[in-house]
Formats: C-alpha cells, sequence, structure tokens
C-alpha cells in the first residue's frame, strides 16, 4: 500500500474546533507525529502509532514522516492551530528539500486548522477587521534585531498585529523590548490584547491599553492582539472598523 502525509491542524484546543477533514484522517492514519502536547490530544487507539517528541525537533519530526510514508505509512503530523502559521508544514518542506530525490513523489497534503490569532480575534470582537499582520517574537530562527524592524514598521504602517510565541522563560527580556518600541510607535493609548489559552476551559482574555501593558501579561500560551489606531472598544468587545477615514 502506498503511504502519505498529513500535515494536520488541531486547531486552538477545543475539540469542535477540529475540522471534519483532520478527523477523517486521523482515523485512517498509522501514525501520528508531533510535539508531546498535541499528540496527547489524538486519542490511542489499536493500530495507530504515536511518536510525541519534545519541542524544536521540527525538522527531525518531519524526515521521520517522509521516512515513514516511504515505507507505505499513513501518517500525520500535527500543530496545534493551522500547520502553516509558525509550525510544521514548513518544516515538512524543508526536509523534502533535503532529502532523497525519491521523496518529491510522496503523497503530501496540509489540512488546514484555526489558527491562534483567528480564535482569539473571534473571542474579542473583531481587532482583525481591517489589515493586519502576524509576528513570531520567537528569535529561535530569526535574530532579534529583525523582530524590532519588523514591529517598528508594521506599526509605522498601520497594521493591526498579532504576536505568536510572545514570551519565554528562555527570553523573558525581549517582550519588554517589544512594548517599549510599540509605546514609541503607537502612543499609550493603542488596545492591547492577550488572549492565552484561548477556546480551553482555563481561557483569559484582557484587553488594555499600551501604557498599562505589562510583561508578565504574556507566555507561551499566550497569543497578542495590537490594534491599529482605529480599533476601538464597543461594550464588552474590541473591533476595529472596516474603513480608514
Ligand atoms: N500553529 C499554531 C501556532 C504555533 S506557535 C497556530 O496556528 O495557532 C505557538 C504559539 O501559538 C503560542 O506561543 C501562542 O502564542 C499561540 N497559541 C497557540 N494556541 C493558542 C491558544 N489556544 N491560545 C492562545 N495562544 C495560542
Amino acid at each position: 500500500m502506498s503511504g502519505w502525509v498529513r500535515v494536520a491542524g488541531l486547531g486552538p484546543g477545543r475539540d469542535d474546533l477540529v475540522t471534519d477533514e483532520v478527523r477523517a484522517v486521523l482515523i485512517e492514519a498509522t501514525d501520528v507525529i508531533g510535539y508531546i502536547p498535541y499528540v496527547r490530544r489524538v486519542p490511542p487507539r489499536d493500530g495507530l502509532t504515536l511518536h510525541a517528541t519534545d519541542n524544536r525537533v521540527e525538522v527531525d519530526r518531519a524526515t521521520h514522516a517522509l521516512e515513514l510514508a516511504a515505507g507505505g505509512r499513513r501518517v500525520v503530523v500535527v500543530s496545534s492551530g493551522d500547520p502553516g502559521v509558525f509550525a510544521m508544514a514548513s518544516a515538512l518542506f524543508e526536509a523534502l528539500e533535503n532529502g532523497p530525490a525519491e521523496w518529491l513523489d510522496t503523497d503530501i497534503r496540509i489540512l488546514p486548522g484555526i489558527t491562534a490569532m483567528l480564535a482569539a480575534a473571534a473571542r474579542l470582537g473583531a481587532p482583525l477587521g481591517h489589515d493586519f499582520c502576524a509576528i513570531n517574537l520567537s528569535d529561535n530562527l530569526k535574530p532579534w534585531s529583525l523582530i524590532e524592524t519588523r514591529l517598528r514598521l508594521a506599526a509605522q504602517a498601520g497594521f493591526a498585529m498579532a504576536f505568536y510565541n510572545p514570551r519565554s522563560n528562555a527570553r523573558p527580556h525581549q517582550f519588554s523590548e517589544a512594548l517599549k518600541i510599540l509605546r514609541e510607535e503607537c502612543g499609550p493609548d493603542r488596545l492591547i490584547s492577550f488572549a492565552r489559552d484561548v477556546s480551553k476551559p482555563t481561557e483569559q482574555l484582557r484587553t488594555v491599553t499600551l501604557s498599562e501593558a505589562t510583561p508578565e501579561m504574556a507566555d507561551m500560551r499566550t497569543v497578542i492582539i495590537v490594534g491599529n489606531a482605529d480599533t476601538r472598544r464597543i461594550g464588552q468587545h474590541v473591533y476595529t472598523p472596516r474603513q480608514v477615514v
């Protein structure tokens, strides 16, 4: 039997936010590969091998998936949210590029999921209702100076912004730097929302102004949304108008 690889997004956390397409492919799989907490979300069953690995070994994981598929296995690589957003889909193609030419014939499909910023935006209201960008604040795979440049230019261009991987124990100071840049570029009154564990029972949503924001409001389970100059509150909701006047 010929093998395949699917790179699937499990959504932000809640089971009913997993797409039917992803559910169906998990039923057909012989192997599931991914970061430990994401693999844990897949119920074990006979005939399914779960390969849970630690973080930061994305390309090893992807290579393993391609090896298994070459041997006829049906492999699902799981990511949280959407697999194309700071996640395993790009890692799979990196492994494909570095692997043997025969792998190019592998049956590969990427199955989308609801990414954290969109799940968070929906809970908050509509803060990403106009032009926006997404920035990964981790400097694991790019220099911090580039992150600073992108923050500054995105703010100057008037984008609302979503930040992934905002603050980890390994780099607690960088997010303070990011806040400083944002205050310089956007002023003290700009709205910033911290959305933690979106869609999970532990979900926390908090919207403050940049002058009130502190680094401790963010961790690696938080996605952050900074509004544009027009983003405002209406009752309990935060939204960005569609029109720029
Ligand atoms: N592929 C994922 C993102 C992986 S990067 C996606 O599309 O959502 C990991 C970062 O995603 C975390 O540091 C956090 O910023 C964000 N994130 C993922 N799930 C989240 C959730 N349920 N609530 C808040 N942020 C989340």
